[in-house]
């Protein structure tokens, strides 16, 4: 690890100044628990001059119900959210997956905007400055080749929040800020499907608040994941399952550079419903573990959470 570099560092106390401090400087970032990102900026891999900590912000740590459904800010901590009673009641998967990011300390600082916006990883990139320097970068960040697949020009880096796919299955919006005000949108909108560029924010837009929608509360879910060490790991495949009383709606993460809902998924066929995960779990070789061995086990908690849930 590097020394942490010298920045600039702005602690505004609503959103509209945040959006706004970010605009005006430049090489800024936005900052909330710092987990993921602070580790990249002394890996080297990122090198922001200004930070904009949204620590102060306290729109961002709102939860609400109302009629439409719940509402939770970006920075509300994943430890918060797990243990939210409306979500364990009516939205399982997603006080689940939020309870399984990383380990307790990772989870008292962590955020629902940060596991939302986490950068995707790889085991090429995930590393020190020495190290990435030593194999002459990758394609991702300052190098001409991807390592994992290098004849092709395109990033495989794999999202690996916990949290995306078990707010996708219960069809979760998004609010993002911005210089020009505020929209909403799916959840899946705010994904691509590139390692490089798998976030559709427009520069210093700010993730606000996830909204899940009330004709989804209370549909039987669950979330479960694979990773090396159990009490501490990014997944190395993670899927979350809801029952909308007819269908199973299966979504991933940790397997492709976006999170993303598995199509046409008939609840009644386990078998049927496990192949078709997996063969949709396109992983590469971005982590130690082969990847065929995260499509299969994929597959296996698909169907396994489908079972449990009594699809
Ligand atoms: Fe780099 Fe390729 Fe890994 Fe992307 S998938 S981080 S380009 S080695």
């Amino acid at each position: 690890m590097e020394l942490m570099p010298a920045f600039k560092l702005h602690q505004p106390a609503d959103v509209a100044d945040a959006v706004a401090l970010h605009g005006g400087a430049e090489d800024a970032r936005y900052v909330a628990g710092g987990t993921d990102m602070l580790v990249n900026v002394r890996r080297g891999i990122e090198r922001p001059a200004t930070l904009v900590s949204l620590e102060a912000v306290a729109e961002l740590k709102e939860v609400s119900e109302d009629a439409d459904g719940v509402t939770i800010g970006a920075a509300v901590s994943l430890a918060d959210v797990a243990a939210l009673e409306v979500l364990r009641r009516d939205y399982a998967a997603v006080a689940e997956a939020a309870g399984e990011v990383a380990g307790p300390t990772h989870r008292r600082y962590g955020t629902l905007g940060g596991n939302l916006c986490l950068d995707t990883r790889c085991l090429y990139y995930n590393q020190s400055e020495w190290w990435r320097a030593s194999n002459d970068y990758c394609l991702k960040h300052r190098g001409d080749v991807c390592h994992v697949a290098p004849g092709g020009k395109k990033c495989f880096a794999a999202f690996s929040g916990d949290v995306a796919p078990a707010l996708l299955v219960h069809e979760a919006d998004v609010t993002i800020a911005g210089a020009s005000g505020r929209r909403r949108m799916p959840l899946a909108e705010l994904y691509r499907n590139d390692g490089m560029d798998h976030l559709t924010l427009a520069p210093g837009e700010l993730l606000v608040a996830a909204h899940l929608p009330k004709r989804t509360a209370g549909w039987p879910s669950a979330y479960a994941k694979s990773r090396i060490r159990g009490s501490i790991d990014f997944p190395l495949c993670g899927v979350a399952v809801a029952f909308d009383g007819k269908d199973a709606r299966v979504a991933l993460t940790g397997v492709s550079p976006h999170p993303f809902v598995v199509s046409k998924t008939d609840a009644g066929d386990l078998v049927g419903l496990r192949d078709r995960v997996q063969s949709q779990a396109k992983a590469m070789k971005t982590t130690t573990v082969p990847p065929h061995y995260r499509r299969r086990v994929a597959g296996a908690l698909a169907r396994r959470l489908a079972e449990q849930l009594g699809t």
